[in-house]
């Protein structure tokens, strides 16, 4: 059972400063193994919580950490369970597309962004060993959106000017909802 839970926002607060997701998370201290244990730990209940709630990745500030730590294993792309620490994108395509993003930490909202179809990433797993990852298409734009919580960025901030915040179709927030409710009850 994890320890940890999802934090949310809501639309009105979405420019407070205090929210953990509105803030730059820390660097995790790679040297010390004391360290990367814990890391192993949190990530643990990190995969569970996004898995319970169908989410592709999870930043630890989205359970209230403020480190540098992702986890993501999205189901419709072949990439497989990963945990990344302290990642930094390497290089960036030019070239970007728009397609609808939503967040476990906003569970009612959606929009369209725009992100570079191609990104490679360098972190440390979780044997503190440096793995360097190219991404495309989906998994590109995961990544992003996940790197963006490190730095406490929503999708909400990168919508460009005619693209509006849109709540997310019934069906849709119904299971976001149903699905943060099941792991609280747990
Ligand atoms: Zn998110």
């Amino acid at each position: 059972m994890p320890t940890l839970s999802i934090v949310t926002i809501d639309e009105e607060m979405l420019d407070l400063k205090e929210n953990v997701l509105r803030q730059k998370a820390l660097e995790v201290p790679v040297y010390t193994s004391w360290y990367l244990k814990w890391c192993e730990k949190i990530a643990l209940e990190m995969f569970e919580i996004m898995y319970t709630t169908y989410g592709a990745a999870l930043a630890a500030p989205q359970v209230g950490i403020q480190l540098r730590l992702i986890v993501m294993d999205p189901a419709r792309v072949n990439f497989g369970p990963h945990a990344l620490i302290n990642p930094i994108i390497t290089y960036k395509a030019d070239n970007e597309e728009a397609s609808s993003e939503n967040c476990l930490s906003l569970p009612q909202l959606c929009g369209r962004v725009f992100r570079s179809t191609e990104v490679h990433v360098s972190a440390i797993n979780l044997n503190g060993v440096r793995e360097e990852h190219r991404m495309h298409g989906l998994l590109a734009r995961i990544i992003q959106h996940e790197l963006d919580h490190l730095d406490g960025v929503l999708y909400t901030d990168r919508l460009r000017p005619g693209d509006k915040l849109e709540k997310s179709d019934r069906g849709a927030r119904r299971k976001a909802m149903e699905s943060i409710n099941k792991l609280q009850k747990k």
